[in-house]
């Protein structure tokens, strides 16, 4: 784990999304719990595209013609979504650590992730190589409201860091993760990378909307006017200015 700096913008990161590529594992899942049923799930591309759409899996198991096994298929999902099985079909998306990289070197940067299984996550987060990039790592079991239960969890650590009150941003996939920027206060990134698509990210007014975590760095960063331009703006040319100082 890196040092906290003072001063530093904090950046909350939500994993699922931002960091990682889970459509393997959602799309795997969701045919496996179908073939267990004798059944065929949605194609993986067209099963993501649903859950983007916000679609409960309920619908999604309504247009497969299963809907009589929703109850069943919900708490077997439940169960294995986070087991080592499927966790490992998790990817980083193929720029994470470079950006998580350059930004940690003016930020410090802070996980926020709704994952039950606490343990399993480090441990990905170590196989993956992307613990070494967060001062901490904040994570909560989902229940019916994410947007307060993340909300939560980040309001905590700024109260123990007397951070509270600052500009800080929360870098997120979901309208829950723009929930919680909203309500503590945080400026906000939505990605498209993830488990939304952009009309429903557009729908929870995220102070920005970028592709994915690459844009981050031009959203972080002040627009700068270009010194030349600043000095001939002051009838200044570069040379004269030298010879003034
Ligand atoms: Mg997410």
């Amino acid at each position: 784990m890196i040092a906290a700096c003072a001063g530093q913008e904090i950046l909350f990161f939500d994993l699922d999304g931002p960091l990682l590529d889970v459509s393997a594992r959602y799309a795997a899942l969701h045919g496996q719990l179908l073939a267990e049923l004798g059944l065929e799930g949605l194609p993986g591309p067209v099963y993501w595209q649903r859950k983007r759409a916000r679609w409960p899996e309920e619908s999604i198991l309504a247009e497969c013609g299963a809907q009589v096994h929703a109850k069943s298929y919900v708490n077997r999902r439940l169960a294995l979504i986070e087991s080592p099985e499927y966790l490992a079909l998790d990817r980083c998306w193929p720029w994470t650590r470079s950006i998580l990289s350059r930004l940690a070197e003016g930020h410090t940067l802070v996980l926020v992730t709704a994952r039950a299984r606490r343990v399993l996550l480090e441990g990905q987060l170590v196989a993956l190589d992307l613990n070494r990039y967060f001062r901490e790592i904040l994570c909560v079991a989902a229940g019916s409201r994410v947007d307060l239960q993340k909300a939560a969890l980040i309001g905590d650590y700024l109260e123990r860091h007397g951070r509270f009150g600052e500009n800080n941003w929360m870098i997120g996939d979901t309208e829950a993760d723009v929930g919680a920027a909203q309500l503590v206060g945080l400026r906000s990134v939505a990605v498209l990378c993830g488990i939304r698509d952009e009309a429903h990210l557009v729908g929870a007014r995220p102070d920005h909307l970028v592709s994915d975590i690459r844009g981050l760095p031009g959203v972080l960063k002040p627009a700068r006017v270009p010194a030349r331009r600043l000095l001939a703006r002051h009838g200044v040319s570069r040379t004269r200015k030298r010879r003034t100082q």
